[in-house]
C-alpha cells in the first residue's frame, strides 16, 4: 500500500499510529482471509473497485448496521430512505454537480501520468517520474459517471450514476416530510453505493470509483444550524471511538475557506491516522439551504417547512454527516490489528468491537470424529439463529484459534470428548484467551451478555 504523494508521510510508526507495515499486513490479511478481493481478479484486476468476500461482506454489513442503529433506530428524529442510483441530468444540474463536482487534473507531458493537482506534494513536479515543470495547465475534470437510459445513446437519454447519496434526500424532502409528519429539526438517512470517476483511486479501499456511503441530511431552522453542526461533529467523532478506534487515531479538522465545497458554509472532517498520515473518514458539512433552494428553483416545487397553524414558513438549513462505509471498514480493520507473543509464538488478532466482528462465535469440534462433529453441529444450530457463527473442523485446534483471532471472532466454542458426557463446552475469549466451561444450555445467555458489551 504505497503512500500517496500528498499525504503526510512523516506519520510512519510509533505510539498512536498505524505503521506502514501494519497497513500492508492488514491488506494482506484482508485478501488472505476473504475480507476483500481485487475486483475481476482472474482478468488481472480492476483498479476502480473491490469485492467483499465471505467475511468482508459480514463486516461491511455490520459497519452499516452500526451506523443505521445509531443514526436511525435510536433516534426519533431521523427516518430512512433508499433512493435510486440512476438519476436524470436535471438533478445534477440543480445541485451544481454538472459544473461544480470537479477535481483539478494535470498530465505530465514527460511520462504521461495523470494526477489530481491538489494531491501532489509539489504542484510543479510529477510524483511519478520526478520531472518538474511538465504538468501543464490544470483542467477541471468532472467526477460523475455518465451513461444512457434505454436503447438510444443520444443526449436525451443521458443519465448519471450518483456521486453522493445526498441528492436523493433533497429531492424527496417534501415526500418524506409529508409521510413522516416530522418538522425541523429532523433528518433523512441513507446507505448506498456512490460512484466517482476518481483521477487516482488507490490505497486499497480508501479511494475507489465505486464505494458505499452512509449519509444523513439533518434539516434545521437556519438560526440553529451552527449549533447543530457542532452537535453532529461531536456525535460522529463519538461513534468512531465508541466502536473501538483509539482517540489518538482520530481528530476533527475544520476545512479552510478555500477547501469548502460549492454548497458548504462550514465543513469539518473526522480524520483517521492512516499509515500514510491523516486522511478523511467522514465530512460533516453545513450545506445551508443551498440544495433545497436549488431544487425548488429548478423543479418549480415548494421545498420548505410551513406551519399552517402559525403561518411560519422557511427553507431549512441542512447539516450533513457524510461517511464512507467502505472507508470506515478499512479504518476499523487498521485500528483493530494487533500482534503479540503468546508462549513464544506470534499471534495476530483483530480486536474488533463485538458489533463489527464478522462472526460473533466459532464452533470447533476438537476432532473430526462423527460423535463430536454431530454434537458441534447441534451447538451451531442453537447459536446461528442469534448470530453469524462460523464452524471449522479442519486442522489442529491451535491453528483454528489463530484463524478465528485473525477474523476477529470474539468467542470460540470448543466441543470435546467430555462434552459427550457432561453436555458442557469450553469458551475461549479472543482478547484475554481466558477459557470458561459451561453447559450448552447456558451458552446463549452467556454470549448474549458478553456480546452486548
Ligand atoms: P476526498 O477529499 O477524500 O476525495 P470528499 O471530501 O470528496 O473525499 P465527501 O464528498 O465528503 O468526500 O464524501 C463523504 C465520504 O464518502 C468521505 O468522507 C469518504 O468516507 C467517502 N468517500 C468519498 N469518496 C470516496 C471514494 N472515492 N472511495 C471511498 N470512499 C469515498
Amino acid at each position: 500500500m504505497p503512500p500517496p504523494p500528498s499525504e503526510d508521510s512523516a506519520a510512519r510508526s510509533g505510539v498512536g499510529q498505524v505503521s506502514v507495515e501494519v497497513g500492508e499486513a492488514v491488506v494482506n490479511l484482508a485478501k488472505r482471509r476473504g475480507f476483500v478481493f481485487q475486483s475481476a481478479d482472474i482478468y488481472g484486476g480492476f483498479r476502480s473497485a473491490y469485492d467483499y468476500g465471505p467475511v468482508g461482506v459480514l463486516m461491511l454489513r455490520n459497519v452499516k448496521e452500526a451506523w443505521w442503529n445509531a443514526m436511525v433506530q435510536q433516534r426519533a428524529d431521523v427516518v430512512g430512505l433508499d433512493a435510486s442510483i440512476l438519476s436524470p441530468p436535471a438533478v445534477w444540474e440543480a445541485s451544481g454537480h454538472l459544473t461544480g463536482f470537479t477535481d483539478p487534473l494535470v498530465e505530465c507531458s514527460n511520462c504521461g501520468r495523470r494526477h489530481r493537482l491538489d494531491q501532489l506534494a509539489d504542484p510543479e513536479r510529477c510524483s511519478h517520474c520526478g520531472v518538474a515543470g511538465d504538468l501543464g495547465e490544470p483542467r477541471q475534470f468532472n467526477l460523475m459517471f455518465r451513461t444512457h437510459a434505454g436503447p438510444v445513446a443520444d443526449a436525451a437519454a443521458e443519465v448519471y450514476l450518483r456521486p453522493e447519496t445526498a441528492q436523493g434526500m433533497f429531492v424527496n424532502f417534501a415526500n418524506v416530510m409529508r409521510v413522516s409528519r416530522l418538522r425541523p429539526p429532523f433528518g433523512i438517512a441513507q446507505i448506498g453505493k456512490s460512484f466517482r470517476n476518481e483521477i487516482t483511486p488507490g490505497n486499497f479501499i480508501f479511494r475507489t470509483r465505486e464505494f458505499e456511503q452512509m449519509e444523513m441530511e439533518f434539516f434545521v431552522p437556519p438560526p440553529d444550524a451552527a449549533r447543530w453542526h457542532e452537535y453532529w461533529c461531536a456525535e460522529r467523532l463519538r461513534w468512531y471511538s465508541g466502536l473501538g478506534i483509539p482517540e489518538a487515531l482520530l481528530r476533527l479538522r475544520p476545512h479552510d475557506a478555500d477547501e469548502l465545497s460549492h454548497y458548504s458554509e462550514a465543513t469539518s472532517d473526522v480524520e483517521f491516522r492512516y499509515p500514510w498520515g491523516w486522511g478523511e473518514l467522514e465530512g460533516i458539512a453545513n450545506r445551508t439551504d443551498y440544495d433545497l433552494r436549488a431544487h425548488a428553483g429548478h423543479s418549480g416545487q415548494r421545498l420548505e417547512y410551513h406551519n399552517a397553524a402559525t403561518g411560519e414558513r422557511y427553507v431549512p438549513y441542512v447539516i450533513e454527516p457524510a461517511a464512507g462505509a467502505t472507508r470506515a471498514m478499512m479504518a476499523f480493520l487498521l485500528a483493530a490489528y494487533h500482534t503479540e507473543e503468546v508462549r513464544g509464538e506470534r499471534r495476530v488478532v483483530l480486536r474488533l468491537h463485538h458489533s463489527l466482528a464478522p462472526f460473533k462465535a466459532a464452533v470447533l469440534p476438537l476432532s473430526r470424529k462423527d460423535a463430536l462433529t454431530g454434537r458441534a453441529r447441534e451447538v451451531l444450530g442453537i447459536l446461528s439463529p442469534h448470530w453469524m457463527v462460523d464452524y471449522d473442523e479442519t486442522q489442529s485446534i491451535g491453528r483454528r484459534y489463530r484463524r478465528q483471532d485473525e477474523l476477529g471472532t470474539p468467542y470460540c466454542v470448543t466441543v470435546d470428548f467430555d462434552t459427550l458426557d457432561d453436555g458442557a463446552v469450553t469458551i475461549r475469549d479472543r482478547d484475554s484467551m481466558h477459557q470458561d466451561r459451561l453447559p450448552i444450555s447456558k451458552l446463549v445467555d452467556y454470549l448474549s451478555t458478553r456480546l452486548a458489551d
